[in-house]
């Protein structure tokens, strides 16, 4: 058994953390960027707790899924404003925003010499400066990962920033944040959670740090993800979610995710579908192809046990099927307010021409058995 593993230099977790979070980057510099979403507003416990422990903040607002051009204007207006470190408060498009400002601001030369596929793809030297994570909704797990997805809109596809030197210093997950958010935003974030909890336990490159990780999520999800969707005030609801979105973020990070990401590479990067839904929609038909092909091709594999232990524990029932997994996801999906992909304009037309690219995805290369590529087209079919 060979693994490693790597995760943000701090993780401070709890109800009201990011009231600390002045005196925990004091030491960093006097200046920080703070990247947000479109409502700047909503940092000002933030912003306080900075401004109480005298540093100075310039503020950058994104306003949707960031785009090469994004990080490069944060970069220049975190260098015009002499930023020492970068804190991004907000989802996931926040931070893999602010994650990616922090490492342009300490490598030389422009973003696309450091971009797979469609930039030079060069390994970056420098770590990145200082980069605080705190997420605001539960679900990417981005304040733990060493990637930010970017969006290239003339491409038509979203691609990686990628290095071990991108790990946040800090990540701080304050359940409290997501009190406010709404059931539908709730229901996406907290699927993509449970998506980035199965892809990389049952995926080629677990390990039994990140299945601990894993399990401990998934058990949260099952027992609090409908809560905080409806009852979105339920502490110990919000609190499980945010829990199981950083345990996915941890495990997605050194594991891999598997055919549902894989997919959601060049349906995001063709379809303005938020990430959740695309996760939503596909986790429950990826998880019954993944079962039948490794009955037909692969009876073997650890895989088909790792579908067992899950629906053990999404059902809480010690004797279910590995099926009865994937109709409890069915039934959860169904409950909740998530929208299919057709809703997003993805039509039958499309189907071949995704289940071509989705197989260059790295997250399809984690996936526990190689889909064919009528297996890929079938699957999206049914997400439609
Ligand atoms: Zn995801």
């Amino acid at each position: 058994m060979n693994f490693e593993f790597a995760t943000a230099t701090r993780i401070v977790f709890g109800a009201g953390a990011v009231n600390q979070v002045g005196a925990n980057v004091k030491h960093l510099g006097r200046r920080a960027l703070v990247v947000t979403g479109k409502n700047s507003a909503r940092a000002e416990k933030l912003l306080t707790s900075l401004s109480a422990s005298d540093i100075g903040t310039a503020t950058f607002t994104v306003g949707g899924e960031p785009e090469i051009s994004t990080v490069e204007n944060g970069g220049a207006f975190a260098k015009k404003e002499r930023c020492d470190f970068v804190v991004s408060f907000g989802g996931g498009s926040v931070i893999d925003a602010g994650k990616a400002i922090a490492a342009l601001l300490t490598n030389d030369g422009e973003l696309l010499d450091y971009i797979e596929i469609i930039g030079r793809g060069k390994a970056l030297t420098q770590t990145a400066a200082p980069f605080i994570a705190i997420p605001t909704t539960a679900g990417t797990g981005a304040e733990v990962t060493r990637n930010a997805v970017l969006a290239a809109p003339e491409h038509q596809v979203k691609v990686s920033l990628r290095s071990p030197l991108m790990l946040p210093r800090i990540a701080v997950v304050d359940p409290e944040l997501t009190y406010d958010l709404p059931p539908a935003l709730t229901a996406t974030t907290g699927l993509d959670a449970l998506t980035q909890l199965i892809e990389p336990y049952v995926c080629l490159r677990a390990n039994p740090l990140t299945d601990g990780f894993c399990e401990q999520g998934i058990f949260r999800v099952a027992r609090s993800l409908r809560e905080a969707v409806f009852n979105g005030q339920n502490k110990s609801a919000r609190e499980d979610m945010a829990l199981a979105s950083l345990f996915g973020g941890l495990a997605l990070a050194n594991a891999g995710l598997g055919a549902v990401h894989g997919f959601a590479a060049p349906v995001g990067g063709s379809f303005s579908a938020p990430h959740g839904a695309v996760c939503a929609a596909l986790l429950p038909h990826v998880m019954a192809a993944n079962l039948r092909a490794l009955r037909k091709r692969d009876e073997k594999s650890y895989a088909l046990g790792r579908y067992y232990r899950i629906a053990k524990i999404l059902t809480g029932n010690p004797n279910a099927t590995a099926d009865a997994g994937v109709e409890w996801v069915i039934k959860l999906i169904a409950e909740l307010p998530v929208l299919k992909l057709g809703v997003y304009g993805l039509r039958e037309e499309h189907l071949s021409a995704i289940a071509a690219q989705a197989p260059n995805a790295s997250s399809m290369k984690a996936n526990p058995i190689v889909l064919t590529s009528d297996e890929l087209a079938q699957t999206l079919r049914l997400a439609l």
